[in-house]
């Protein structure tokens, strides 16, 4: 990223550009205007919004115009929580090329199952035993002797639940779009779902066999999305197809081989095997039954394995074809008997030795969760974000941004853009207009990001599940001050917020005297207790005529600490006198927002 240079001093700045780039992202990178960029650009021939997408080439020549050294970022600098599996050094030398994991995604009703369905029945590896699908949840097509693995539950929802759950399969996603529907909300939720996990993209224009469908303007409108199609200049494969009439799917199918070359995906199917749960239930008669997607090395009948939290051997297992297998390679998708227990969906499967061997990862495990749950922070908060930047554990602060209506998010945009400090960069990583759903607690789950909301609700589903997994969801009606606690928590300034934790409540029913001035209220506890020095206010009906603290409390003539529900005690108020009988004191206590 860019290093300071002071006024007056040549630029001699090092920056890394990502190969394709908003014009936004792209000022804010160059930390100057996007003004600045669209004159650069036109100077260059090319009339751009601040939308736009332009290629590393003409990034890094308006780079280079305004003094500084370009480099192409390097694709390991996506972002992203969890990933694919990661083999260790001393097995890079069994890696072998392996097949892609694709999933689809898209807005509803744009055509992903039908997709899906055209996919299998076209390619569907063996056409033995009359060609029947079992469905498993994942399928392999063969296509020019290559497979590719297909998830079969489409949507960036189940991708990104996935992911929050700490399992990342999918190596390139499919983006479907209608042709003659176009960009909608839930297509550009996918491109940023797809985004942040830094899986690439590839685009299928779908339904372009009806007459009203116009493939041309879903381009642009993925341009203005800020996905570049490779034919307006960006690196973006983009095919025209029709599910219905099974057009343009072998095209599609060349095009996810040719990315995934370029992805170099590989792994090593000498080792033990790694894999993650696509999906897993209780059969009455066979018992737990999981599919499991194989990542990396290879799975045999017979194999120890520890799932999540369960373990068991691997009695026996089906292809997605409901065939017997005996042994399955990375991407490919299995279905096995033997487990103990039913896993759960996103739980790893990891090979083992031997029955000990097992108990003692699953052991190692739980004690792992029980004992340090701090050790694996899900996410983000603003209060807990200073300390974990200075740890080093945070570079990057994610956000989701969902605000009342589309125009209130360029602003609140470009102002958590600007305050980058040093250690880290704000990236709002999804915005939107809205609700907060329970796929943006998703999102923030895997991607170890906060949501701030601007004007807007919270749904129930949302708020339940960001309570679980403590995310941290902050809301505002003022930029300023939305503004202001960012740069705050980013600096480690923020005061933490604070909960009133009502103790007690108490009835005044007669009023002493104490000393000249002071006055003592008797009180019936009616709830809770009354504690010394706890924080107190002075209900009147419906008014409140005094907050204070309390300041004496006797029980007969005993000083004492508290009082409990059901008891009398004299209650002396800190600086306030003017008790009348029938008050109620309202005791509370203020703790630290979790
Ligand atoms: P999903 O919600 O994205 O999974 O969409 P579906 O696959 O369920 O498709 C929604 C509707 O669009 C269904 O009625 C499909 O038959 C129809 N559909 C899907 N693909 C095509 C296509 O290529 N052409 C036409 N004409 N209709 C399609």
């Amino acid at each position: 990223m860019a290093k300071e240079s002071k006024p007056g001093e040549p630029k001699a700045n090092l920056i890394e550009i990502p190969h394709s780039v908003a014009v936004r992202q792209l000022a804010d990178l160059l930390q100057v205007s996007a003004i600045d960029i669209i004159k650069q650009l036109m100077r260059n021939g090319i009339f751009a919004n601040i939308n736009q997408v332009v290629d590393y080439e003409t990034a890094a020549a308006v780079a280079v115009n305004l003094g500084y050294e370009a480099h192409p970022e390097p694709r390991a600098a996506r972002i992203g929580g969890s990933k694919r599996y990661r083999p260790q050094e001393e097995e890079l030398s069994g890696l072998r090329p392996c097949p892609p994991v694709v999933t689809i995604m898209g807005h509803v009703n744009h055509g992903k199952t039908r997709l899906l369905d055209a996919i299998r029945q076209t390619n569907v590896m063996a056409t033995e035993a009359g060609g029947i699908t079992q469905h498993i949840g994942a399928y392999q097509v063969e296509v020019n002797g290559q497979k590719i693995t297909f998830l079969d539950t489409p949507g960036h929802e189940a991708f990104t639940a996935m992911r929050a759950r700490g399992a990342q399969v999918t190596d390139i996603t499919i983006l479907v779009v209608a042709a003659d529907d176009g960009v909608m909300p839930q297509t550009l939720e996918a491109i940023d779902h797809a985004q942040a996990a830094g899986v690439p993209i590839v685009v299928a224009i779908n339904k372009i066999d009806k007459p009203d469908a116009n493939p041309e303007i879903v381009k642009q409108q993925l341009a203005d999305a800020g996905l570049l199609i490779e034919e307006w200049g960006g690196d973006v494969v983009c095919v025209p197809i029709s599910a219905k009439e099974k057009t343009g799917i072998s095209e599609l199918l060349e095009n996810l081989l040719v990315v995934a070359e370029m992805e170099d995906l590989k792994a090593n199917p000498s080792r033990p095997a790694v894999g993650a749960v696509i999906e897993a239930e209780l059969d009455k008669s066979k018992g737990p039954l999981a599919t499991v997607l194989i990542q990396t090395g290879t799975l045999r009948l017979s194999d120890t394995v520890v799932v999540g939290g369960t373990w068991g051997r691997v009695r026996a297992m089906f292809n997605d074809m409901g065939k017997r297998v005996r042994k399955a390679e990375p991407a490919m998708p299995v279905e096995l008997l033997g487990l103990d227990s039913v896993p759960q969906a996103g739980d790893t499967l990891t090979s083992v030795a031997d029955e000990h061997q097992a108990r003692a990862l699953i052991q190692k495990r739980q004690q792992e969760v029980q004992q340090q749950p701090s050790l694996v922070p899900k996410a983000v908060s603003l209060e807990n974000l200073f300390d974990q930047i200075s740890a080093g554990q945070v570079k990057e602060l994610n956000v989701i941004l969902k605000a009342d209506v589309q125009g209130s998010i360029e602003p609140i945009r470009s102002s958590l853009g600007q305050l980058a400090t040093e250690q880290v960069q704000v990236r709002i990583i999804h915005s939107g207009s809205g609700n907060i759903t329970e796929s943006d607690v998703m999102l923030a789950i895997a991607s170890k990001g906060l949501i701030i909301g601007f004007g807007t609700g919270i749904e129930a589903g949302a708020r339940r599940l960001a309570d679980v997994e403590g995310v941290d969801i902050r809301s505002y009606d003022v930029i300023y001050h939305l503004v202001d606690d960012v740069d705050k928590a980013l600096k480690g300034m923020l005061e933490p917020t604070y909960v009133e934790v009502i103790d007690g409540r108490a009835e005044v029913r007669a009023i002493f005297s104490s000393g000249r001035r002071e006055k003592v209220a008797g009180v019936y506890v009616t709830e809770g207790k009354v504690s010394r020095g706890a924080s107190a206010r002075v209900w009147r009906g419906e008014q409140i005529v005094c907050e204070s603290v309390v300041s004496s409390l006797r029980r007969f003539k005993d000083d004492v600490k508290e009082a409990t529900s059901g008891y009398e005690c004299g209650v002396g108020i800190k600086d306030f006198t003017d008790f009348e009988i029938g008050d109620i004191l309202e005791l509370f206590t203020k703790e630290k927002a979790s």
